[in-house]
């Protein structure tokens, strides 16, 4: 069995064991150095935003269970999407790939933000009180499927290698825990960190209750999008630990951190003070 085949057979392995260890690593950080005091209990939200991605996984491994390493697969063996029509150097091929798949991540967050009805879906991410590893983890299983959809597509325009699949997943799955984190990292570090990588202070203002500034700081691995396309604000102005997370319109923990009141609230009427266009 070449590594090509190992990957495609261990590929629910490979990320698991990724996921467990990454996680372990964040919440021990979180506990030694954290950023902020947490305003609700762990034991219930985590429960909740934990649940969510038991929930997800089932119904991800339900509808895809190729998922998009079986994607890219195909593409590869049809000779689909770009990638697979221009040979280039395989390293370069892979960099290409995991670059190409992270833009193509954040113009969808740009996206569900600017849509009513997809806003509706990824508000399940932002009504969170808190702010801490397992937030970065808690997306409505209806906003997992779009994303997968689009992976898929943009899988199929692209034609990554499967190796180059397995190291995105893996890479977000972690910046997301990472980043998501109640660490506290010293200023002069994030400075540097965050001049290639997402930062927890940089993804934290996206968190922010105020409009404008949940409209910045899209990037969830590279941080090089925002400042490219303009969105990217560097601190938020009342500071990180005073700062308020979640939705201003969404207080109610028990709506917003308990499992079934996450699950109901894209169908809840009222869509709150849109953020569309909004500025300061
Ligand atoms: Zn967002
Ligand atoms: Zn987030």
């Amino acid at each position: 069995m070449n590594w090509h085949d190992w990957i495609l057979a261990n590929e629910v392995s490979i990320r698991l064991s990724f996921f467990f260890g990454i996680f372990a690593a964040v919440a021990l950080w979180e506990v030694l150095a954290p950023r902020r005091v947490l305003m609700l209990s762990r034991g219930g939200r985590w429960s909740s935003n934990l649940g969510l991605v038991v929930l997800n996984s089932v119904v991800l491994r339900l509808l895809f269970p190729a998922a998009a390493v079986g994607v890219a697969a195909l593409a590869e063996q049809q000779g689909w999407g770009l990638l697979n029509l221009y040979r280039l150097p395989d390293l370069f091929t892979v960099v290409i790939a995991v670059v190409a798949l992270d833009f193509v991540i954040w113009l969808q967050h740009v996206m569900v933000h600017a849509i009513p009805l997809f806003w509706r879906l990824h508000r399940v991410h932002h009504a969170d009180l808190d702010y801490d590893l397992t937030t970065g983890a808690r997306f409505h299983p209806l906003e997992i499927i779009l994303s997968m959809l689009i992976k898929f597509a943009a899988i199929l325009v692209l034609g990554p290698p499967v190796l180059a699949v397995v190291i995105f997943e893996v890479l977000l799955n972690a910046t997301s825990m990472f980043n998501h984190g109640n660490i506290r990292i010293p200023e002069r570090i994030d400075r540097v960190l965050r001049l290639f990588l997402v930062t927890p202070d940089m993804h934290r203002v996206h968190h922010s209750v105020h409009a404008p500034l949940t409209n910045s700081n899209f990037g969830f691995n590279l941080p090089w999008w925002d400042r490219l396309f303009g969105t990217y604000v560097a601190q938020p102005p009342e500071g990180h630990v005073a700062m308020e997370i979640g939705l201003a319109d969404l207080r109610d923990p028990k709506q917003v951190d308990r499992l079934p009141g996450m699950l109901l609230l894209p169908f809840v009427r009222q869509l709150g003070e849109y953020t569309i266009n909004r500025r300061w």
